[in-house]
C-alpha cells in the first residue's frame, strides 16, 4: 500500500514509515521522505468503520434470520459503499510541516 505525502507529494511504502506517533484513529506518521507530520480524517475514518460494522452485521443477521434478505442484501451493499468511498476519499493530511522546510526542494 502506497501513501502519498501531503507536504511533498511524494509516494512512499507504509514499510519506510519509521516515525509514529499516537495511538488508533488519531495516529500521525512522519514522511521519510521530507520529515513532516502526516495524520488523517478521523471522521472518514469512524465512517469507514462504521460502513464495515454495518455490512458486517448486516450479513450477520442475514445468516441467522429467514426472510430478510431483502433487506439484508441493500444493507450490505450500502455499507460497501460507504466504505469504498470513504476509502477513496480518505488521504494524508498535513499535521507538521518539516522543522527545516526551507531546505526542502519542493
Ligand atoms: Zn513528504
Amino acid at each position: 500500500m502506497l501513501l502519498q505525502c501531503a507536504f511533498c507529494h511524494k509516494s512512499f511504502s507504509v514499510a519506510k514509515v519509521t516515525q509514529t506517533r499516537g495511538k488508533g484513529i488519531g495516529a500521525q506518521i512522519q514522511c521519510p521522505k521530507c520529515q513532516a507530520w502526516l495524520g488523517r480524517h478521523k471522521s472518514l475514518t469512524v465512517g469507514k468503520i462504521a460502513g464495515f460494522y454495518i455490512a458486517a452485521f448486516a450479513g450477520v443477521a442475514g445468516y441467522f434470520m429467514d426472510n430478510v434478505m431483502h433487506i439484508v442484501t441493500p444493507t450490505i451493499i450500502l455499507g460497501v459503499i460507504l466504505v469504498g468511498v470513504m476509502h477513496i476519499m480518505d488521504h494524508l493530511i498535513l499535521i507538521e510541516a518539516p522543522e527545516d522546510a526551507s531546505s526542502q526542494d519542493v
